[in-house]
């Protein structure tokens, strides 16, 4: 999984919101520690929370899972743009078999252990397109799956009907743009230890991958990290 953060607002657009309200702009100080205080005084201890609003963020998530995108896309109060599937699904036409005919079953046999998956070349290869999970069944379930929708393009079957049988572990990436009160009730959410691994994951990185100085406005999000 990788997070990069494309675009952020600076803190004075917020900061300028709020002294809106107050036509007090002859207070600014650009940005810095007088409105870095105000923002959080008014956007998090006032609850006037839609000034947070002002700020949004950029990111591009790339090496997540479809199961995850589906998790991702229940916030709505954020907008996603994801690659395609329909579009994209030729990626594999050109590839090798990743299975060399194995049945789950066998391809358990064959690795006993992880160090093994991770050191053969064709599962390194599935790995470009699947999320794995460190429990081998499942993983080469996931394998067996990517090699059925393989064999399927590989016959002609059209992308909008193959993609119907992707396995959930298929990775996909998005750019991502959410604002300062979304992303609070985003990572509120996900970093929890209730939330489904990757997503919390997720959530941990795109704290990380926020400036500096805009993280105090997330730190209490994300406490039982
Ligand atoms: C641990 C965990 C388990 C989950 N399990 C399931 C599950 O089993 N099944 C399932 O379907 N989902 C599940 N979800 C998803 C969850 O129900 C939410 O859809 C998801 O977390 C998005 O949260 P949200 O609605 O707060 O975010 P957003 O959609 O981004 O909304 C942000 C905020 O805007 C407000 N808002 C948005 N839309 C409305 C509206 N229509 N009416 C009023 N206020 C609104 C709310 O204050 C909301 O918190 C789970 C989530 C978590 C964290």
């Amino acid at each position: 999984m990788k997070v990069e953060l494309l675009q952020h607002s600076n803190l004075k657009i917020c900061a300028h919101a709020i002294r809106t309200c107050w036509q007090s702009f002859d207070k600014s100080d650009e940005g810095g520690e007088k409105d870095k205080e105000l923002i959080d005084r008014v956007g998090n201890k006032f609850k006037h929370a839609s000034t947070l609003e002002h700020l949004t963020y950029t990111f591009y998530i790339s090496g997540v899972s479809r199961a995850l995108l589906q998790e991702l896309a229940r916030h709505r109060m954020a907008s996603p743009s994801v690659k395609s599937t329909r579009y994209t699904l030729k990626e594999l036409k050109d590839e090798d078999t990743f299975t060399n005919g194995m049945s789950m079953i066998e391809l358990k046999e064959k690795y006993t252990d992880i160090s093994q998956v991770y050191s053969d070349i064709h599962m390194r290869r599935a790995s470009k397109y699947l999320v794995f999970t460190d429990v081998l069944g499942v993983d080469f379930a996931s394998v067996v799956a990517l090699e059925n929708l393989r064999l399927m393009l590989k016959d002609g079957v059209a992308n909008d009907k193959a993609k119907f049988c992707l396995p959930e572990s298929y990775k996909t990436e998005l750019t991502w743009t959410i604002n300062a009160r979304s992303l609070q009730n985003f990572l509120s959410l996900r970093s929890s230890k209730a939330a489904l691994w990757e997503i919390r994951d997720l959530a941990i990185m795109i704290f990380e991958t926020l400036p500096n100085e805009h993280q105090y406005l997330f730190n209490f999000c994300v406490e039982e990290r």
